[in-house]
């Protein structure tokens, strides 16, 4: 595409609303579009950089290395050869052309990226089916057979990023070509799924959500209907046993029929390899799952969401599922729905969730346990936080209130970002707590989905940190940078400076006001021990931490809102109720979990190096290590010093041993 097309995009996004075509109409607050926020902050920037120019290159050689693209070029008929890899491995692809074309909206000018978004496009376009199918697993070896092993061949999940990146890519870039593909499988999965026609599920959830965010870019109620019909189906089947067992029969014979048409074309040779696939029937048999399968809960199948009290089962899929069905409410307004997301989310934060924000405990079936079964050898898939990132910005936006806001800072500093290395270019997809040597990051998955979806997240960033309503501007996350709100009440712009998450501090400058009164709501951050919020210098009361503070004014250019949360470093004691807990507390700074590497403290065995419950804690600034942090100093009941560092820069200097939860008496 030419440069011009995209300067023309540009323009059109910049020229929008400024909130997402359709507003949601049981949202307390709309989401800025990426083009009103600027980041330009001392930590976020740095990394926002690296994934422009390190973060999505390395992924994209990963992407062409592992014949992610080189499927699409096979589908589209381009290049000889036979499709590879898992049943899923389209969805990988997918999230990162999201991330690219986030990143390529900010960055016009980035000719690579530009160039690699074009040529996909067109492959997506040209290996699309005649009647709006895509799936480049399916296509080649059973069109016969689609939408029939929907509980584990994730061929909707697939759909969902595929309608995810097409919305990116219309909103970022102005690129219309995704969305018009996306439009065509969306039309054919509406008239596929529903009352009377195949009334499956997705197994993998993603495209309730991926469906609700349609709806918002294109209008198209079917939408919106297919989101509210799979949300409502899931866990209603009656016949649910007799379907997994027909899933498990039919999966034995496609792997053996994939595998010998790999053959065919590959031959013995080392590329058969990924040909592998009896294991995929072999693992619903294997210990720790299959109970989890063939009683539903792996897929959160067991029982219709409405009424459900917990998370269960795989817990990527399960955040998904809340993320979509909350996104559903926003949309229809169904309140048993918002009352049912609210329970699940009390009762899983509180129980199922790590002290990081980390969620999901059980390997086997990469997903959550029994309540307060937290052990630290934790899987914390790096997606799992991801989904739960999304799922509490909409309920932040159902409801106004900051607990989840509290949640989206703890997840994203403390289980998103130890997903990615200090390099940019190596991963964690299980996230331990505690480590005894050996765990290292990794340039690679053969199971893909957690890297191109931090990439996304890190890429689409604005959107998270600033909201309007009808009367004002909210600011929920302390990210440097610029932001323009357009409502009923005028035009605003405001200057963010931030010293997160180092200090609690930062300043808002007004570039622009409207001549009415504005409400700006402020978070106040339930970690703040003392607020301070000065208005042109004069003193305003905050309420307490972890609310909104609303300062409704005639604001004017030029006008300055200081805020400052004061912070020590403190120990968080573990629930006595989580066993792997009990005589252990965790450091924390402001938004930060620390923990203690054994790189740090030579001589010290951080597993049983035990503190006292009054050490004294003490920050010190650091530029100089990982990056520029503070480190936490303090002791042992022995006299030995102990350092900690924040737990997301742990694993960056080599293999070391690590703990979170120190002993404590
Ligand atoms: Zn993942």
């Amino acid at each position: 595409m030419g440069r011009w097309i995209w300067a023309v995009a540009v323009a059109m996004m910049i020229g929008d609303g400024g909130v997402s075509m359709a507003g949601s109409p049981y949202a307390v607050m709309d989401e800025l579009t990426l083009g009103r926020v600027e980041i330009e902050d001392g930590f976020w920037s740095p990394r926002r950089e690296q994934l422009r120019a390190v973060v999505l290159p390395t992924q994209w050689e990963n992407l062409e290395a592992n014949h992610h693209v080189d499927n699409f070029r096979v589908q589209a008929g381009v290049k000889p050869g036979v499709q590879l890899g898992p049943v899923y491995i389209d969805s990988d692809l997918y999230k990162w052309i999201e991330a690219a074309s986030y990143v390529a909206g900010k960055h016009p000018d980035d000719e690579w990226l530009r160039g690699r978004l074009d040529e996909i496009t067109g492959l997506i376009e040209k290996s699309q089916a005649p009647d709006g199918y895509l799936d480049t697993y399916y296509q080649a070896f059973a069109p016969d057979r689609r939408f029939r092993l929907l509980w584990n061949d994730h061929e909707l999940y697939c759909a969902g990023h595929f309608f995810e990146a097409a919305c990116a890519s219309d909103e970022a870039t102005g690129d219309q070509r995704l969305m018009t593909v996306a439009r065509r499988y969306a039309d054919l999965l509406t008239a596929t799924f529903g009352p009377g026609m195949n009334e499956g599920v997705p197994g993998h959830e993603e495209a309730e959500l991926a469906l609700v965010r349609m709806y918002r870019r294109t209008g198209e109620p079917r939408c919106l209907g297919l989101a509210d019909f799979f949300i409502h189906q899931r866990g209603q089947d009656p016949h649910y046993h007799r379907d997994i067992l027909r899933t498990i029969r039919e999966r034995a014979e496609l792997t053996l029929l994939v595998a010998e048409r790999r053959r065919q074309v590959l031959g013995d040779g080392p590329a058969a390899k990924t040909v592998s696939g009896l294991p995929a029937v072999a693992w619903f048999f294997s210990p720790g799952v299959f109970k989890s399968v063939f009683s539903g809960r792996y897929y959160q199948a067991d029982r219709p969401l409405l009424g459900s009290t917990a998370a269960v089962g795989h817990s990527v899929r399960a955040m998904y599922l809340y993320t979509g069905a909350a996104d559903l409410y926003l949309e229809t307004g169904e309140k048993p729905l918002l009352d049912t997301l609210d329970t699940v989310w009390t009762n899983t934060i509180s129980r199922r969730t790590y002290v990081t924000g980390g969620m999901g405990s059980r390997g086997a079936i990469e997903g959550f346990g029994r309540d307060y079964e937290l052990p630290h050898r934790s899987y914390a898939e790096t997606c799992a936080a991801i989904g739960s990132f999304f799922f509490n910005w909409r309920m932040l936006r159902a409801t106004g209130e900051a607990r989840f806001a509290e949640q989206m800072e703890r997840t994203l500093y403390n289980a998103v970002l130890p997903g990615i290395g200090l390099d940019g270019r190596s991963y964690f997809y299980v996230n331990t707590l505690a480590a005894h040597g050996r765990t290292e990051r990794q340039p690679w998955f053969g199971c893909a989905c957690c890297p191109p979806n931090l990439a996304r997240l890190f890429g689409s960033l604005e959107r998270y940190l600033y909201a309007r309503d009808a009367s004002g501007i909210w600011v929920h996350q302390y990210v440097g940078g610029t932001a323009q709100f357009d409502g009923p009440f005028g035009r605003m712009k405001l200057e963010m400076k931030s010293a997160f998450p180092w200090e609690g501090r930062a300043e808002i400058t007004v570039r622009e006001a409207p001549a009415g009164t504005v409400a700006a709501r402020l978070r106040i951050p339930a970690w703040s021990e003392r607020s301070e919020v000065k208005v042109n210098g004069a003193a305003v009361s905050a309420p307490a931490a972890g609310s909104y503070l609303t300062i409704a004014r005639q604001w004017r250019s030029g006008d300055v809102v200081a805020l400052d949360f004061a912070a020590s470093p403190r120990l968080i004691l573990g629930s006595p109720q989580v066993s792997a807990d009990r005589g252990r507390a965790a450091i924390a700074y402001g938004p930060l979990i620390y923990c203690v590497e054994s790189v740090d403290n030579p001589g010290v065995d951080v597993h049983s190096a035990t503190i006292a419950a009054q050490a004294p804690l003490r920050a010190e600034r650091r530029p100089d290590l990982l990056g520029g942090i503070d480190v936490i100093k303090t002791a042992t009941v022995n006299g030995r010093e102990l350092t900690a560092v924040p737990y997301y820069a742990w694993a960056n200097r080599g293999v070391s041993d690590m703990e979170v939860w120190l002993k404590v008496r």
